[in-house]
């Protein structure tokens, strides 16, 4: 039976007192964290205090070759790779870093009617997607909450040639326990929602108007949503509004609270960054701006202390940071994003676009580089389609044995991402890569692995194990 909710989610007072003592580096104490997030269980708060005071270069170098090693034994070289899909960008929120927001005049608006949704999901099928993530804006057209649902109905009904989304995810603004229903039937895979910043003062100074600008119908979404039965849900942080140290004990703190209210902690954490925003001048100067150094500490830190939990990344960030953050801990990413409804299908600039990307490249050319590099770009959605989610997932996870399928699943779907969508350029490099990846795995993984070729190569799609 679920636990009545007492206690407060995000332990305020104690950040607050934690973080004005000054703390220096402490090389004894850094040593005994990375010797314990080694064991793959994951670490505290205090822990965290102690990892975020690294300063200097050498023993950044042990933080990120603890997080490498994490990384490595839980998630191997797999990389999963969606593309967000944006509807629409009518909002009734003055969330003063976002262009969506209601007052901004610079934008042309627009919500995509099911007809332009297919279109969409159509180009994004014939690019090679088989993820999408759902996006909109807090205001939707007459048909209200429906527009969403049938949404999804839409994106899920396109099929073109082997092609189709299997896996379709939302990130639209708190819902009631009603909708987090409605959204459960639809078969979504995880609900995603930030929380942008954790810190109340700075919350209400960021959102002024609508909605959103209530920190407690916000905060308490995911409650909602995990109430109603929505087994994987992903949250996050818009670093940038508020000093990072505080945020990453927050996200611990409303984790570790889901973890003793539901059994279960998120299935993904987000680490967007504030950019650059069309009319809103505050997203190029972000009030509390963090470096590219701390931003990968960050990341490596998020790694070692809830190793099971998949980090996404997406477009916002440039190449390079995307490229070094995948060794430190990211196990997913967007690629050849658009973040304007219509982007994918019509010609046209960026015009009613959320922000501005950091990576352009299309997914043809994010899936080679990130192949050239050893990691192997997944486009698996087996888990959730055999029912393991939630707790189940994370139950199988723990001890790493979801590796046993996550390795043949990523293999068997980038082998079918090379055969039907890749460049030839991209074929060869990824067709090495699979073979580098299979000579590296276990017996049984590699038995499985090449069975679930074989039907690929006879012609069959969509095997999963
Ligand atoms: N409107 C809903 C909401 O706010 O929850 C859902 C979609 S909103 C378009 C998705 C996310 O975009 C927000 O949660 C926020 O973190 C992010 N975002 C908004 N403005 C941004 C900016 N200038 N740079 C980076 N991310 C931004
Ligand atoms: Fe609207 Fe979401 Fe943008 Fe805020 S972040 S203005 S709620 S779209």
């Amino acid at each position: 039976m679920l636990m009545p909710r007492r206690e407060p989610i995000v332990n305020d007072k104690y950040i607050t007192q934690v973080l004005r003592r000054e703390r220096s580096e402490d090389d004894i104490w850094v040593r005994e964290i990375l010797d314990k997030a080694r064991e793959l269980k994951g670490l505290n708060q205090s822990d965290m205090i102690g990892l975020m005071a690294i300063e200097s270069e050498p023993l950044l170098n042990e933080l990120f070759s603890a997080a490498r090693y994490v990384k490595n034994e839980i998630y191997g070289r797999r990389l999963v790779i969606f593309a967000p899909m944006y509807v629409s960008n009518l909002c009734k929120n003055e969330c003063t870093y976002c262009a969506f927001r209601a007052k901004n005049k610079d934008i042309e608006r627009r919500s995509l009617t099911q007809d332009e949704i297919a279109r969409e999901t159509l180009a994004l099928i014939s690019s090679g997607h088989k993820r999408v993530l759902l996006v909109a804006g807090e205001s939707y057209p007459k048909q209200g909450f429906n527009y969403v649902l049938d949404a999804i109905d839409t994106i899920y009904s396109v099929r073109e040639g082997s092609g189709e989304i299997r896996r379709v995810n939302v990130n639209v603004a708190p819902l009631t326990a009603d909708e987090f229903l409605q959204l459960k039937e639809r078969k979504i895979g995880t609900y995603q929602l930030f929380q942008e910043t954790y810190n109340r003062k700075v919350y209400s100074q960021v959102h002024l108007a609508g909605k959103k600008a209530d920190y407690n119908w916000r905060l308490s979404a995911i409650d909602r949503a995990l109430e109603a039965g929505l087994n994987d849900v992903g949250i996050g942080v818009l670093f940038g509004l508020c000093d990072w140290r505080y945020e990453m004990l927050a996200l611990k703190s409303h984790i570790e609270y889901l973890e003793r209210r539901f059994g279960i902690g998120p299935h993904t954490v987000s680490v967007p960054r504030l950019e650059p925003a069309s009319g809103s001048p505050m997203a190029s100067r972000p009030p509390a701006p963090i470096d590219d150094k701390s931003f990968q500490k960050l990341v490596a830190i998020l790694r070692l202390s809830v190793p099971y939990t998949g980090i996404i990344m997406s477009t916002r960030e440039t190449p390079n940071i995307r490229r070094e953050s995948f060794a430190l801990g990211v196990s997913q990413i967007s690629a050849g994003s658009r973040t304007n409804p219509g982007g994918y299908s019509e010609i046209q600039g960026d015009n009613g676009s959320q922000f501005s990307l950091g990576d352009h490249r299309s997914l043809d050319e994010v899936v080679r580089d990130v192949a050239s590099m050893g990691y192997m770009p997944s486009f698996c959605t087996g888990c959730y389609r055999l029912g393991r989610v939630g707790a189940d997932f994370m139950d199988m996870a723990r001890p790493g044995d979801i590796r046993r399928h996550c390795d043949p699943n990523g293999i068997s779907t980038f082998m079918e991402y090379l055969k039907d969508f890749a460049s030839e350029e991209t074929r060869r490099v990824g067709e090495q890569c699979i073979q580098n990846t299979m000579s590296q795995l276990d017996d049984e993984p590699r038995r499985i692995s090449e069975k679930l070729l074989t039907r690929i190569h006879d012609g069959k799609r969509d095997v999963y194990c």
